[in-house]
């Protein structure tokens, strides 16, 4: 963040503010997290703050401090409008456009106050009186804790946001793995554990909480995977009639995607999940190297994310939409066997 875009906000919350803070649809740990430790922020500073959720998260995220503040604008329709209505501030956090918002979109673009964006994601739209925009980061927590430290306030850190900012931290980051884990990033943590994050809990908390529905859907993944050599590609499928049959629940096919990942020469992974209610495809996409995801899912299935890790969506039938996708493989055949040469060769070491 610039010395202008610190001096901005140090002026917005110079004075009482009633202030709403939103996350992406179908939030994940680092939306929640940063949501959530962003809120408990405010409020040490005197000011009114709540999160508004676009729509329901996963069960294994709602033991985080604060979680009974959050509303969600689905269910708590209403009240989530009138909240929106009476704000004076809009803190946008983990998405960088506001259809990301899903229904929420709508009102969000109509209110008149300023915005401050905080993310991590390619292409940020230019929405708000202050963006603080880095697609470096590995983690919105990562921002948030930046933010609180701009304004000072590192020593306003308590144990509820230092256990909402190491979920984010380590939900992003894949538990400290991925490319964007920085020695900063590490620094960070160990500062969040000082102020009373409890690492080992939240690891629990968040990654063995196993149900039987989420073992059934991940075998039967596992086995729809198809392996496809010749694109250094794996994908898989799940109809919603596997997903009704193993009784699927919101958060049951977190993660699946990477596994394709772990087998020896493959560099893209994807996941279409169907879903018969909003009458789409989700897609996730992961990489390794320097094929961007975020580029293929802008270009072809209306999405985007970031350079390893980006979702879309498809409005064609499950077998249709391989077929397409497949196409599109062939479109990126070079730039993929190029990653592969890279990956071989140890380039990118
Ligand atoms: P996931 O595959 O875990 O849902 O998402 C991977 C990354 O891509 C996340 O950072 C997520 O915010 C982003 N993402 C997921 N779906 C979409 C989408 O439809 N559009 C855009 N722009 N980003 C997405
Ligand atoms: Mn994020």
């Amino acid at each position: 963040m610039n010395f202008e875009d610190i001096k901005a906000v140090q002026n917005l919350l110079s004075k009482p503010q009633k202030i709403v803070v939103v996350p992406h649809k179908n939030p994940d740990g680092d939306a929640i997290g940063s949501t959530l430790a962003l809120c408990f922020y405010l409020q040490s500073i005197q000011q009114e703050a709540t999160v508004i959720v676009p729509n329901d998260f996963p069960k294994f995220l709602k033991w985080m401090p604060g979680n009974e503040q959050i509303l969600n604008f689905e269910k708590h329709n209403t009240q989530s409008k009138e909240k929106l209505q009476e704000a004076t501030l809009l803190f946008t956090l983990d998405f960088n456009h506001l259809g990301r918002t899903g229904q929420m979109e709508e009102l969000l673009k109509n209110l008149q106050v300023p915005f401050i964006m905080i993310d991590h994601h390619q292409n940020p739209e230019d929405y708000a009186h202050v963006t603080y925009s880095d697609v470096a980061m590995s983690s919105t927590c990562e921002m948030v804790y930046n933010f609180i430290e701009y304004l000072g306030g590192k020593d306003e850190i308590t144990p509820e946001i230092a256990n909402c900012l190491y979920t984010g931290i380590m939900t992003d980051t894949g538990s400290f793995k991925y490319p964007s884990t920085t020695s900063r990033t590490h620094k960070i943590v160990a500062d969040l554990i000082e102020k009373g994050a409890n690492n080992t809990r939240i690891h629990n908390l968040v990654f063995d909480t196993n149900t039987p529905s989420r073992l059934h859907i991940l075998g039967c993944a596992l086995k729809n995977m198809v392996i496809l050599e010749e694109y250094g590609t794996a994908y898989i499928t799940l109809s919603q009639e596997e997903l009704d049959r193993y009784d699927f629940k919101k958060g049951d096919t977190e993660g699946v995607v990477n596994y394709g990942l772990t087998l020896d020469g493959i560099r893209f992974a994807v996941i279409f999940i169907e879903n018969k209610e909003e009458g789409i495809i989700k897609i996730s996409f992961r990489s390794e190297g320097d094929f961007s995801v975020n580029e293929f899912a802008r270009m072809y299935f209306e999405g985007g994310g970031h350079k390893n890790a980006a979702g879309g969506k498809s409005n064609l039938p499950m077998k249709e939409t391989i077929t397409r996708f497949i196409d599109c493989l062939d479109e990126n055949k070079e730039a993929l066997l190029k990653v592969a040469k890279q990956v071989e060769s140890g380039d990118n070491f």
